[in-house]
């Protein structure tokens, strides 16, 4: 993969090996603007892949799910070292499982939207693209009482279709910093090693709790938690990694606590 982030530019190219493929160059003012865009002000399309902070914070985020095999699992693990995460869920997951999104939301994590179908949305028609984000949106306000602020589009996937659409509902467009791969099947040793050699504060870290069989995505959180507490980090929502970010220069820093 590779993922080149400037400040204004964000250039994409071969996203998720062999999965897929989206070149775009275009501007966007993330991540700076990411602040101005949790506000209730209409806020420019932003592509986001880590969060400009002082503070020890990263965010785990979870894709595929939500699953009975996993997603508990994991809630019980985060719970036990007192971090929080995101979980970028199908809406077509999330329809057999509606009750652990609830699940989710009750335990204090966050719920993203990561579209209806996992079907690649560049080149999807407007309409469609539309409807994969507004349905699966719709789905979470419904189990929870709360829209999705951030959206990962499937396999990384963009155009300006995507990109608009997501900022129709106001949702942030939401990339990595850190791909675990953990699709692939490698051990949990090694997704724990990726995750905790490259570790740094803002960091957004992609893995996923459906799609297949979780057990060394869980079996690997357990060492990447312990791991990020001994380093001093501490795991949060995307929205907590937002409210806790470096403001643009000349603006008030923000209160780190
Ligand atoms: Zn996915």
């Amino acid at each position: 993969m590779v993922l080149t982030l400037h400040r204004g530019w964000v250039a994409l190219g071969a996203l998720s090996a062999g999965l897929g493929f989206a070149a775009l160059v275009f501007w966007a003012s993330a991540p700076l603007d990411i602040s101005a865009r949790v506000a209730p002000a209409a806020a420019p399309a932003a592509v986001i892949s880590s969060i400009p902070t002082q503070a020890r914070e990263v965010a785990l985020t979870f894709d595929d799910g939500p699953s009975p095999q996993a997603t508990p699992a994991i809630l019980h693990l985060l719970d036990q070292y007192g971090a929080k995460a995101t979980f970028f869920v199908l809406g077509s997951e999330a329809e057999h499982f509606p009750a652990i999104v609830e699940m989710i939301h009750r335990d204090g994590d966050e719920l993203g939207n990561h579209a209806m179908t996992h079907r690649s949305l560049a080149g999807m028609r407007p309409s469609r693209v539309a409807y994969e984000l507004s349905s699966t949106a719709g789905l979470i306000q419904e189990l929870t009482g709360t829209r999705p602020l951030f959206f990962r589009p499937p396999y990384g996937n963009l155009s300006p279709v995507v990109i608009s659409a997501a900022a129709n509902l106001h949702e942030t467009v939401t990339l990595w910093t850190i791909d675990t791969r953990d699709w692939t099947g490698r051990s949990a040793a090694s997704i724990t090693t990726t995750v905790l050699s490259d570790i740094r504060p803002g960091a957004i870290v992609l893995m996923h709790d459906g799609g297949g069989p979780r057990g060394r995505t869980v079996k690997a959180l357990r060492s990447i938690l312990a791991g990020l507490r001994a380093r001093g980090y501490r795991a949060v929502t995307l929205e907590t990694l937002v409210h806790d970010s470096t403001p643009e220069k000349g603006a008030t820093p923000a209160t780190q606590g």
